[in-house]
């Protein structure tokens, strides 16, 4: 899990946050049910308005993104666009486990617990981003 994010102004004054952020996750190939890697990444061009009367009045070439007060939740908003570009249904491009006639794999020694673990985690080492 990477975050590449620059906190800027811009000669506008305003606000901006840009970057990328990506890594990969686990999650539940819903073709075979084996574990599968899938690679997301979010791209940010962010402009910080502090309402969103002041969002609309934005450069459109920006996303506007919402703080009240100084505190930016940083880590959510990561977070949230990277849930933004998971799959709906992820699948290996090329399942290893093939079953001949569809019945059900049945893998006791799969670890259950991986599924609680959150994929996220990494990113509590960070800090939440504080605003100059
Ligand atoms: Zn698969």
């Amino acid at each position: 899990m990477w975050i590449d994010l620059q906190f800027d102004r811009d000669e506008l004054k305003i606000r901006t946050v840009q970057g990328s952020a990506g890594g990969k996750l686990a999650m539940t190939c819903q073709r075979c049910l084996e574990p599968v890697e899938i690679d997301v990444e979010a791209k940010f061009n962010l402009a910080i308005a502090p309402t969103e009367e002041h969002a609309k009045n934005l450069p459109k070439y920006y996303d506007p993104l919402i703080v009240e007060g100084d505190e930016l939740e940083l880590l959510t908003m990561v977070e949230e666009e990277l849930i933004l570009t998971l799959p709906i249904v992820p699948y290996h491009d090329d399942c290893s486990i093939q079953t001949s006639f569809g019945e059900e794999v049945t893998d006791t020694s799969t670890d259950t617990d991986s599924d609680k673990t959150n994929p996220f985690s990494v990113l509590a080492t960070l800090k939440g981003g504080k605003l100059d």
